[in-house]
């Protein structure tokens, strides 16, 4: 890596950065991003019928998918609005959750993770707010000094998707490639936009 920083932070608000980084990069770490969703993955008993259901916006879980089909097993992916309602270590409640969407299928097991909870991700899938990408994604891009920025929060196309973690990273490592090859450079390579007045 040299002398250049590739950063991943999916929540850089917890991290200190010496020097500051620019108010709009703070501003938009601060804000962070609304994505706060559950996802559990449940293998059910028998090899079922392919089928989506939708439950209303406020159930625990509000969409759930056939996945993948066993020899007399199915495994599910679900997804509800809120991981706090949502708890992925009870068999019984993932039965319960069921139960209201798609009465009749026998649990057997579930597997998920409380991102939310998580110290260093404290949300799930990136989900923008309104204007956050209009005021902060170039910005976001920009490296500053030695520091590059990388992850699906930060991508063009597919961002809030693994796709575009990818895209974002082979972007910020080209950018590190170029200039390391070129003339070394002072630790500012543009003017730090500010914040708009408010
Ligand atoms: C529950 C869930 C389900 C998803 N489902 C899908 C899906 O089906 N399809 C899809 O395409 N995408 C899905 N996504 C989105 C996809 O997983 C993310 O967009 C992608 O993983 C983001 O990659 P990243 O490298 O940008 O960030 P991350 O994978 O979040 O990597 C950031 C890393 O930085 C670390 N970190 C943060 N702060 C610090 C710190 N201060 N010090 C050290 N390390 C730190 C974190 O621990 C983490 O390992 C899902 C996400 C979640 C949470």
């Amino acid at each position: 890596m040299g002398r250049r920083w590739l950063r991943s932070p999916a929540t850089p608000r917890k991290s200190a950065w010496l020097p500051a980084l620019s108010p709009i990069k703070r501003q938009a770490a601060e804000r962070g991003q609304a994505g706060r969703g559950a996802k559990l993955c449940i293998k059910v008993k028998g090899r079922q019928q392919r089928f989506v259901a939708l439950g209303l916006e406020d159930a625990p879980l509000n969409f759930v998918q056939v996945e993948y089909f066993e020899e007399d097993t199915t495994t599910l992916v679900c997804f509800g609005p809120d991981a706090v309602a949502v708890d992925v270590e009870d068999l019984a409640a993932a039965q319960r959750y069921l139960d209201r969407l798609v009465p009749g299928l026998e649990v057997l097991e579930a597997a998920g993770y409380n991102w939310v909870d998580d110290p260093y991700s404290q949300s799930t899938w990136p989900m923008h707010y309104t204007s956050d990408l209009t005021e902060s994604l170039a910005e976001l891009q920009r490296p500053e000094g030695l520091l590059h920025l990388a992850g699906s929060d930060f991508a063009n196309g597919w961002g809030g998707f693994i796709d575009g973690a990818i895209e974002s990273g082979l972007d910020a490592a080209r950018a590190v490639s170029t200039s390391l090859q070129a003339p070394a450079a002072g630790p500012e390579l543009a003017a730090t936009p500010s914040l708009p007045a408010s």
